[in-house]
């Protein structure tokens, strides 16, 4: 299988899975010209993807769906209760509602939604698998629940959201309500929470994780790295930034020890595309 993060943060979340010539995006946060842009930067056909899926309707995982869709005709597979929070008016042909627990096959991808806590109308996760290896995608995630750690139990890849320091959003300019609204179980997971979940339920099984939807805010990459890298020896780490797409990674370097090697792509974000945080 091969995959990246086009895009990983609070201000836009994009993330490509492909078997063969079939392929998936996990949500669609940034604009259909950095999509473009972005998978042309690592080689990636946009005519290779079959399917679109939605983890929720916040604006940071649905600005490029409606053009990126339409201009390559791709179905978009979201929840009732996502579809009514996005406003989204997509063609009759290309819309296509789901359980948040449903197993959808495209190619020789079964993607399997994962109900989650978040503060939106109908969240899932997504996991996805070519019956060989599973990848899971976990960002905006509210509260370590049963599914959460059931996945991370399951997978070779983890994308896992790291959204914010926790001192770093204490001391910041932020208003307390939306602090609030961060921490408060429907928000995201913190450094140390994710940290905490990641070394708790994590298997032998797991070769490669990447962090990902950190905040612009109460976050930077090497704090990430900092808290994680002394627990990730045995295996790859990855963290993806808003700025530009990590590389197309390839489950084949599993048997490879030699790439097993703390992989940082970039360091600081500076001047690049700005986005509001949702
Ligand atoms: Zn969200
Ligand atoms: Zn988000």
């Amino acid at each position: 299988m091969r995959y990246c993060a086009l895009a990983s943060g609070s201000n836009g979340n994009c993330y490509y899975i492909a078997e063969g010539n079939n392929a998936v995006l996990v949500d669609i946060g940034i604009n259909t010209k950095h999509v473009e842009q972005r998978m042309a930067n690592v080689g990636i056909d946009p005519a290779s993807v079959k399917a679109i899926f939605i983890t929720h309707e916040h604006t940071d995982h649905i600005r490029g769906v409606s053009v990126f869709s339409k201009r390559y005709q791709i179905p978009v597979y979201m929840t009732a209760g996502s579809y009514r929070g996005s406003r989204l008016k997509l063609p009759e042909n290309l819309i296509r509602i789901i359980r948040r627990d449903d197993e959808i096959v495209v190619g020789g991808l079964t993607i399997r939604g994962i109900p989650k806590y978040h503060d939106a109308q109908e969240p899932c996760s997504f996991l996805v698998s070519n019956g060989d290896i599973n990848i899971g995608v976990l960002t905006d995630i509210g509260r370590i629940c049963d599914n959460i750690k059931q996945v991370i139990q399951k997978v070779d890849v983890l994308l896992l959201e790291t959204n914010y320091d926790e001192e770093l959003l204490d001391r910041g300019s932020y208003p307390f309500f939306l602090k609030n609204r961060i921490r408060n179980g429907l928000g995201h997971l913190s450094n140390r929470m994710a940290l905490e979940t990641f070394l708790e339920y994590r298997t032998s099984r797991l070769q490669h994780l990447i962090l990902g939807h950190l905040s612009g805010q109460n976050n930077t990459v090497e704090l990430v790295q900092q808290a994680f890298s002394l627990y990730c020896k045995d295996i790859r780490l990855s963290i993806a930034t808003r700025c530009q797409e990590t590389e197309l990674f390839d489950s084949q370097f599993f048997s490879s020890k030699s790439t097993k090697e703390i992989f940082v792509r970039q360091l600081s974000c500076q001047g690049t595309i700005v986005f509001p945080e949702s």
